[in-house]
């Protein structure tokens, strides 16, 4: 091949990899987080959640999964699995044809979008992808901080929790329960809640989506997403969870939104942003230590984040 061809063929795959979109946790941490969550819910959340998540679109297509997956599994089993195939619904939707990627930045800023605060349930069908994560930014440099963008996950888990425990009619609560399991999970990965700013990239580096890591298909973004393995079978992801310890119960107790995020974004600066990711784009080397601490921290998070939830429901879905 031309030299020539060649070099505008390397450049236009790095520019495409470089962009795209964070998903974090992968399908196997937000199915994970589920586990959890629904292992601690009481009766009366559990057979809330259950009837909720009949009105989803993808419910017929959870069943097959869970009966492909795990043919004859008790009535109690499968409604676990569908509250776990329904974390990764908000993922799934930016896949399907039949949604629309709204907002500028590939979709992840708000602005652009035609109505980026919509919360209609069902008949919305823009992907929202700027929901997912809050980036709250800190500098390297002194470079200013950007604005941190309005809506996002912070802002629509207080508009999502209010709804739950509102009379609003069940179609409304169903797409807002499927968003807040899959947004809790996210804001408990700390590159959810964090991006870093300087010079080179005032607008910060999205997450952490720009820092090369010295592997292939390796941003510190993916690498944090998919800490927790990346098999999405059932009974591994179902095994995988019941190893997870137990959350402490003194921060589960903290139940505010705000609080969360500004957790993840201690840690982000304590354990993510830590030598050898230095500043700049990379690429670095992680070493043992940084990768078995990062592990231990990201099964600390999704603990959390599963207990947090069910006491959310518990408390107050109606
Ligand atoms: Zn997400």
């Amino acid at each position: 091949m031309n030299r020539r061809i060649l070099s505008v063929l390397v450049f236009l795959f790095a520019t495409l990899a470089s962009a795209l979109p964070c998903f974090a946790w992968n399908d196997r941490g937000h199915m994970i987080v589920a586990y959890i969550a629904y292992k601690q819910l009481n009766s009366h959340a559990r057979e809330r959640v259950d009837a909720l998540l009949k009105l989803n679109p993808s419910y017929s297509d959870w069943v097959a999964t869970i009966d492909k997956e795990v043919p004859n599994a008790s009535q109690e089993d499968k409604n676990l699995m569908i509250f776990m195939l329904a974390a990764t619904w908000p993922d799934k939707i930016k896949g399907d044809k039949a949604y629309k990627s709204d907002g500028s930045d590939r979709g992840n800023r708000p602005d652009g979008s035609p109505d980026p605060a919509r919360n209609t349930g069902y008949d919305d069908f823009l992907m929202h992808k700027y929901w997912h994560f809050i980036d709250t930014p800190f500098s390297t440099d002194g470079t200013a901080l950007p604005a941190i963008p309005i809506p996002n996950a912070q802002e629509r888990i207080g508009v999502f929790r209010t709804t739950l425990a509102s009379n609003s009619p069940d179609s409304l609560k169903s797409y807002d329960l499927v968003w807040l399991i899959h947004i809790v999970g996210d804001i408990h990965q700390p590159l959810h809640t964090t991006t870093r700013v300087s010079s080179a990239e005032p607008q910060g580096d999205a997450g952490g989506n720009t820092v090369k890591l010295s592997c292939t298909k390796c941003e510190l973004h993916f690498f944090w997403d998919d800490l927790l393995g990346t098999n999405n079978d059932l009974k591994t992801v179902k095994k995988a969870a019941r190893k997870i310890p137990k959350a402490d119960r003194s921060l589960v107790s903290k139940m505010d939104e705000q609080i969360w995020v500004s957790e993840g974004y201690q840690t982000a600066k304590q354990f993510v942003y830590v030598t050898p990711v230095e500043a700049g784009s990379g690429p670095f080397t992680l070493t043992p230590a940084y990768k078995k601490t990062a592990g231990k921290v990201a099964k600390q998070r999704v603990a959390l984040a599963g207990a947090r939830l069910a006491k959310l429901f518990n408390d107050e879905l109606k």
